[in-house]
């Protein structure tokens, strides 16, 4: 027996509670199908093992600009607090590392105006670029037909310069300039206010975290849906039909006139539609891969590196923990420095054993911090690469030619299908805001075909 709702929502993530509640509240009779057992997605926080703190194994800041998650966190009585960011930062440059104040180090001041005017045509580029339909860009097809690699090579003369983008492509979007549209990452780049904003603590999406961690906030709306979310449903099939859906999960199933799909693209694909979705969305879904980063929050008794006068922050584009940022909560109880595998790095990383793996964590941080750095109390690491029901992050990125070819369907409902996620969004596309303003169009499509 299959019962019957308004709308079923697969995905328990932010994109997916976002979009229960909105509906919810307006009376719509809603049910939330999660695959894990637990919400928050790609938000998780993990316990300290031996202590009642946690760390944030997924995503964990917000920032200025970010107004959507910031307006949904004040709704649930959830505060901020700052970044620590504090002190000089250790970048690695040339195969030097420096210790610095500022945005950048003394470098050379050829490399230095390569990377300011490299930015500033980035910047000035990204800000052409349509939110909600990047495809219809000047120089749309110029753009999404080659790499974002291809781009830089064209823009930044210095190995140096190519070789900061490098990193901050690693650190923005968890994959590599080549395997870029160079059209998607101008979009990105303006849905995210521009590269400073992006990569920025103070003033930017590094500023603040949230207190008692980020999946606070879909626990929280989780709690406002009550019975109406079903953990441990993981969605395999979709009938759909002009008259609704038949969604199953395992041997259950369920009826609704709607269904929001809030997963990660690629995983729309491992779902069975009858019949099967249009050409373009399935060749569109073909075209969205995830990144890839490890993440890991090294865990230690004090923050020893505050009194060396250091922020926590180093970057460096040939180590293997490329970006690193002090995450202590405000107590610095416990003293926790977070550092990402990303990209590549992510990948020849995940082929070691996890002592290994461990080993070249802690040389890294010992090489940014020194030698008390390889002493931690605890040392927590997250794959989401392996993650069955996420399977990379920190989120989708798109193809050369994907968006000008099949750019058009990203949000286009099918039938009585909706399409969330942060991959979606057309402001802060990847982030927690991103999906929040996902979840929320997902519900007014719903509202607007309904109320005709
Ligand atoms: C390591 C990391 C760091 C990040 N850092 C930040 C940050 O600092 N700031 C920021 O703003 N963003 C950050 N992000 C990105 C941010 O976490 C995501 O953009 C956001 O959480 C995505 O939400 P979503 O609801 O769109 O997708 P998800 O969170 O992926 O939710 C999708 C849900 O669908 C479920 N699901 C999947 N398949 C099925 C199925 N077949 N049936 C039923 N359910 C299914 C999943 O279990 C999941 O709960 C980070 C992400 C990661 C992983």
């Amino acid at each position: 027996m299959s019962e019957s709702r308004d709308v079923i929502v697969v995905g328990a993530g932010v994109a997916g509670l976002t979009a229960a509640r909105a509906l919810a509240a307006a009376g719509r009779d809603v049910l939330v199908l999660e695959a894990r057992e637990r919400v928050g997605g790609r938000t998780l926080n993990v316990e300290v093992p031996g202590s009642d703190a946690y760390v944030e194994v997924g995503g964990m800041w917000v920032g200025p600009g970010q107004d959507r998650v910031l307006a949904l966190l004040n709704e649930h009585g959830l505060t901020t607090y700052p970044t620590f960011d504090q002190g000089s930062r250790i970048g690695e440059f040339d195969g030097r590392i420096v210790r610095y104040q500022g945005r950048m180090p003394r470098l050379n001041p050829l490399v230095l105006a390569d990377l300011a005017l490299t930015q500033l045509r980035l910047d000035r580029s990204a800000r052409r670029i349509p939110l909600d339909a990047p495809w219809t860009a000047p120089h749309a097809s110029a753009l999404d037909g080659q790499t974002f690699d291809t781009w830089l090579r064209n823009h930044s003369h210095t190995s140096t310069g190519r070789e900061f983008f490098r990193l901050v492509t690693q650190a923005i979007w968890c994959a590599e300039p080549a395997e870029i549209s160079a059209l998607w990452a101008q979009f990105y780049i303006h849905s995210g206010g521009g590269i400073d904003s992006m990569i920025s603590t103070s003033g930017g999406a590094q500023q603040d975290r949230v207190a008692g961690g980020t999946q606070r906030l879909s626990i929280a709306m989780a709690e406002d849906m009550g019975e109406h979310i079903v953990l441990g449903a993981a969605v395999s099939e979709i009938e759909w039909s002009d008259n609704g859906v038949r969604v199953r999960a395992g041997k259950r199933q369920w009826r609704a006139r709607h269904a929001i799909v809030a997963v990660p693209p690629p995983l729309v694909a491992g779902i069975r539609f009858a019949p099967d979705l249009p050409a373009e969305r399935a060749q569109l879904l073909q075209r969205l891969p995830m990144g890839w980063t490890i993440k890991v929050n090294v865990v230690y008794d004090e923050p020893f590196w505050r009194t060396q006068g250091l922020s926590g922050q180093a970057n460096s584009v040939r180590r293997a923990l490329g970006t690193v940022f002090d995450a202590s909560p405000p107590d610095t109880d416990p003293a926790v420095l977070v550092g990402f595998l990303e990209a590549t790095h992510a990948q020849t990383a995940a082929r070691l054993a996890p002592k290994q793996r461990r080993d070249v964590v802690l040389d890294d941080l010992a090489a940014y911090f020194g030698p008390k750095a390889r002493n931690p109390v605890e040392y927590i690491e997250q794959d989401w690469a392996a993650e069955t029901y996420t399977r990379g992050c920190y989120g989708a990125f798109a193809t050369p030619s994907t968006l000008t070819r099949f750019g058009s369907e990203l949000r286009r409902p099918t039938g009585p299908l909706h399409w969330a996620g942060t991959e979606t969004a057309t402001r802060w596309a990847g982030y927690i805001d991103g999906a929040v303003e996902s979840g929320q169009r997902a519900a007014h499509e719903i509202f607007a075909s309904t109320t005709r």
